[in-house]
């Protein structure tokens, strides 16, 4: 006896393996057979032929690290197939803190009063008040760098003596030991963006000698991207971990041949014993922090000292002039591929792009960024935009390569509750459903059996803790 019975559908096994029309039985929520059950009894049988039935999607690459904490439904993971969220990424995670309840500086979740009076500080805590909230996907969380290095350094504009870095070391392994199932970075964000190779490789050797998995979103993806991507590799080769290169795709200001040469960089490591593989978004839009596009000394002392420097027409000058800023497309000023993405003050610009977004208020783009940002106040990290910096050719070339993951790089949401009116990328409420449409079915970059596998089992066994 199931609860429910799929029958008739095409069923894909996740592995890339040819599909077969079988029918598939759940119990107790559970996968409890597939086969012919035609004979089978059931409360409810539901007829599914041509459809697909597919095990659920797991998104290697999320941002809901808050959000979930906030409403755990994950209500626009959940209705694309994704069962389960890897969260912790690009060197940003809720926890280890400095100090209990202090704030996290995540893009998004930040509703006012959403937390009551749940606090952490370790790792540890933090999943425990994960998990005590309903979830409506599987988590695995990674601790990230820039939230490490925060907790030992705060906002100073170092990266850290021998000492320093032992504490963050220690952190790292209380982390893991606590439960977390990897390691990120996010070398082109405060506080990562201070970080050299030997203040990472003693962190990415915690995650190695416990077997977990070392992501990066690397330093650069444009003019130096092979040393970006170098950097990476050389952390995982000498520390011995296995390297996860986050969101792969290069960005605006790239040579036409990076994607290429990226690819031989990853074979070459991988011929020379070096665990990588990567993961690419599934759309020509990227989305980030507004506040990332300031250099390094404007961060210095948090967000208040940031948004005071930029009340400054000086500093303000020096911000537009910064010759390396981390995205090319706001520095060639293509306003019009440059979208508010989030925002609490200026909600009604939602979608504008920054050239009418300088129209309308009479400024200089650049100024409306800057400006914007002030109105944020505390909000300000949550203030984003979305920019038009990927290359769909080289997009569907990584998407090729049979290494290849596909992420949301997103925060789970839900349309009503507390998140419901936050956004945190372009296809927050359908990366999966976009990849299969775009990209599979009207593409034809992958077949469909193929593409499954690389939204499910593709990613698994390197995820999981292995010691
Ligand atoms: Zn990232």
């Amino acid at each position: 006896m199931f609860d429910t019975i799929f029958s008739g559908g095409t069923v894909h096994d996740g592995e890339g393996g040819a599909p077969q029309q079988q029918d598939v039985g759940v119990r107790d929520g559970r996968l409890a057979a597939i086969g012919d059950l035609s004979e089978a009894t059931a409360r409810q049988r539901l007829d599914v032929s041509g459809l697909a039935v597919v095990p659920g999607f797991i998104d290697l690459h999320t941002h809901s690290d808050f959000t979930l904490v906030v409403d755990g439904r994950a209500q626009s993971q959940v209705h694309q197939g994704v069962t389960t969220e890897v969260i912790g990424q690009c060197g940003i995670s809720c926890a280890p803190l400095r100090r209990r309840g202090d704030r996290v500086d995540l893009a998004a979740g930040h509703a006012p009063g959403a937390l009551g009076d749940r606090q952490w500080q370790r790792f540890g805590e933090y999943l425990d008040v994960l998990a005590d909230s309903p979830l409506g996907v599987n988590v695995a969380a990674f601790v990230g760098h820039g939230t490490v290095h925060r907790a030992v350094l705060g906002d100073a504009l170092h990266a850290g003596e021998e000492e320093d870095i032992a504490r963050m070391k220690r952190l790292v392994e209380e982390a893991m030991d606590e439960g977390a199932a990897g390691l990120s970075s996010g070398l082109e964000y405060w506080p990562g963006i201070l970080s050299s190779p030997h203040h990472l490789v003693p962190l990415c050797e915690a995650a190695a000698h416990r077997g977990r998995l070392y992501s990066t979103h690397v330093r650069n993806r444009d003019r130096h991207y092979d040393l970006g991507f170098g950097e990476a590799i050389s952390a995982a080769r000498q520390s011995g971990a296995r390297l996860q290169i986050s969101h792969i795709q290069t960005k605006y200001g790239a040579p036409a041949y990076a994607g290429e040469h990226t690819l031989e960089l990853i074979a070459a490591a991988r011929r020379h014993g070096v665990d990588v593989a990567f993961d690419v978004i599934p759309h020509d839009w990227n989305n980030t922090g507004v506040i990332s596009i300031l250099p390094q000394w404007v961060r210095e002392g948090g967000t208040r000292a940031t948004l005071e420097r930029l009340k400054d027409p000086a500093v303000r000058q020096k911000v537009k002039d910064n010759p390396a800023p981390m995205l090319l497309i706001v520095k060639a000023r293509q306003w019009s591929k440059v979208k508010l993405l989030n925002a609490r003050a200026n909600r009604a610009l939602i979608g504008t792009d920054f050239a009418e977004i300088g129209r309308q208020r009479g400024v200089d783009p650049y100024d409306a960024a800057m400006d914007m940002l002030i109105e944020e106040g505390d909000d300000a990290p949550r203030l984003m935009w979305a920019t038009q910096s990927f290359s769909e050719a080289e997009i569907e070339m990584f998407m090729r390569d049979s290494h290849c993951a596909v992420i949301s790089d997103t925060a789970a949401l839900a349309p009503d509750g507390a998140l419901a009116d936050q956004l945190f990328s372009l296809s927050g409420y359908g990366w999966a459903a976009r990849f299969l449409q775009h990209y599979v079915r009207d593409r034809q970059v992958l077949p469909l059996p193929e593409a499954i596998r690389r939204i499910t089992s593709l990613g698994s066994p390197r995820f999981q803790c292995n010691k």
